[in-house]
């Protein structure tokens, strides 16, 4: 049989991941080509001091600033066979994660197989008979276009790069800077500003710890109950934005008004995908939402077409309520215990609710980095789909699967721009895939320590970086000094 051609876009975490699995199976598939429209690996991990446009007239794809350190260990951001240096500490600056995915690349021997400075501009299907093939036209730096023709593309362009901006009325008549933290790189240019930050999910908090840090004063406004934990002295918390009035001021949910100089939007990502076309592939492609994917990976009309980590990871964690007063008791904990013992005992203790699944009733979710690892199941199911090993139901179960998990979630209550997080969590859809086609499941440890994790960042969002860890076996790990 002939060898299969995949073209892989983009070469950041998943784009490495697709091409180092298709290498490792010359039987089935032929050299990838990877398209790289950057002149470098590592996606959102390449550091860019250089915000709005390359050279070249493209959006800056990057959105990561200076002193961002990982707000995972690097023992579950790792994928499961390539382990990161044991001598680094387990969070680690973004350098150490670009250091790790160049010797991933090194390693695997991938470099010869990427086309830098190559944007692909369209993707196109062409369905003969039974069989469809792909044309894949890409542009490289001199401005020539080539159209080549695969069997399969692997869509790995990241959904971190276009700006999430939500519409907030009279935003036009804001009189100092409005940017959002995809344009944001260090803070010394904000020292002695007032700054609202819209938005306290990960890089919304850090944000505005890194601005406290340089004498920012910073106003953290968002939806979620009160923050209760530490945060630094220059941060105050306020409700959402909802206009900004005539005069400049900024009003507030609660009716307060205020005035500021900087107005920093930390809301998220919208998915772009400016090389496909959404009518020809039966999707539809919405800022937060892309449908219908089968396994969260495939269009159903067009299985080989693959969508590497697209969904947004969700942990399912207590109902905020519930986690406040878990906190608040881990707090009297620590404050009464020192050293290692205090931290072993409540993981022993969180174990055990993890083991016995006695999560409450209400689920309260909250968004966390998705891991790598997420990629690789995602890369290893599509695989085993193309060689066969994995059949697929037909596209018109496919497309029920779908539609019923969607309605589902819509008749739960999920917001349409949510309807891509996963309600079941991560651990599950890895498993599932794993299973499906045969591949090792993640082993247990990396759940336990993720949630560990996720739980010391509500207590200590400036501090729980301090921490190292060590995985001992398949289910264990322990804190390091
Ligand atoms: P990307 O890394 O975005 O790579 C996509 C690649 O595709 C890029 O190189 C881009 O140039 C290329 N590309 C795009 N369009 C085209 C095109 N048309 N043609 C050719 N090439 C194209 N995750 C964690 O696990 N831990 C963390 O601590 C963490 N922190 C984060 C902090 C920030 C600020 C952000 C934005 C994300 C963070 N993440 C974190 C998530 C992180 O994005 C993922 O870990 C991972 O890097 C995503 O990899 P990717 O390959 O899917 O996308």
């Amino acid at each position: 049989m002939a060898l299969q051609r995949v073209a892989v876009i983009g070469a950041g975490a998943a784009g490495l991941c697709a091409a180092r699995h298709i290498l490792s199976r010359p039987n089935s598939f032929a050299r990838p080509v990877v398209f790289e429209l950057t002149d470098n690996i590592g996606g959102t991990w390449c550091y860019d001091e250089r915000v709005g446009n390359y050279d070249n007239g493209r959006p800056v794809h990057s959105s990561m600033y200076r002193d961002l350190r990982t707000n995972l260990p690097k023992e579950v951001m790792m994928f499961p066979d390539f382990p990161f240096d044991p001598q680094l500490s387990s969070f680690l600056p973004h350098q150490e994660v670009q250091r790790y995915l160049e010797r991933y690349c090194h390693s695997h021997n991938i470099r010869p197989h990427i086309r830098f400075n190559t944007a692909v501009e369209n993707v196109r299907p062409v369905v003969e008979e039974e069989t469809t093939t792909w044309e894949v036209t890409s542009c490289d730096s001199s401005g020539g276009q080539k159209t080549e023709t695969f069997d399969s593309v692997f869509v790995c362009s990241g959904h971190y790069s276009d700006p999430h901006i939500p519409d907030i009325p009279g935003v036009e008549n804001f009189k100092g800077e409005v940017l959002h933290s995809h344009s944001y790189r260090y803070a010394e240019p904000f020292s002695g500003q007032s700054v609202v930050v819209l938005g306290a999910k990960a890089s919304g908090l850090d944000i505005s710890i890194e601005l406290a840090k340089v004498g920012a004063q910073v106003t953290l406004s968002h939806g979620r109950p009160r923050l209760t934990f530490p945060l630094p002295s220059g941060i105050q918390q306020s409700s959402p934005v909802v206009a900004v009035q005539d005069d400049g001021s900024v009003r507030f949910q609660d009716g307060s008004v205020g005035r500021a100089d900087v107005l920093m939007f930390c809301t998220g990502y919208n998915f772009r995908y400016t090389f496909l076309d959404a009518d020809q592939l039966s999707l539809e492609i919405q800022d937060h939402m892309v449908s219908p994917l089968y396994r969260f990976l495939t269009p159903p009309a067009f299985p080989s077409l693959f969508f590497i980590g697209i969904c947004k990871i969700i942990c399912p964690f207590p109902n905020f309520d519930c986690q406040e007063e878990e906190n608040r008791q881990i707090q009297e904990r620590e404050d009464t215990t020192k050293g290692k013992m205090k931290l072993k005992s409540q993981r022993q203790q969180q174990e055990t609710s993890i083991c016995s699944g006695s999560y409450p009733q209400v689920l309260k979710t909250w968004l966390l980095p998705q891991l790598s690892i997420c990629q690789e199941s995602n890369v290893q199911f599509a695989l085993a789909v193309l060689d066969g090993s994995v059949s697929l139901p037909s596209r018109a179960e496919m497309e029920d699967e779908v539609r019923r998990e969607l309605q589902e979630k819509v008749e739960r209550g999920v917001q349409r721009r949510h309807l891509l997080i996963m309600e079941k969590d991560q651990w599950e859809y890895c498993r599932t895939l794993a299973h499906a086609a045969g591949f090792p499941p993640l082993p247990p440890v990396v759940r336990s320590l993720y949630e560990e994790v996720w739980r010391q960042r509500q207590i200590h969002p400036q501090s729980y970086r301090s921490l190292n860890y060590r995985l001992i076996s398949d289910t264990q790990w322990e804190l390091i000094d």
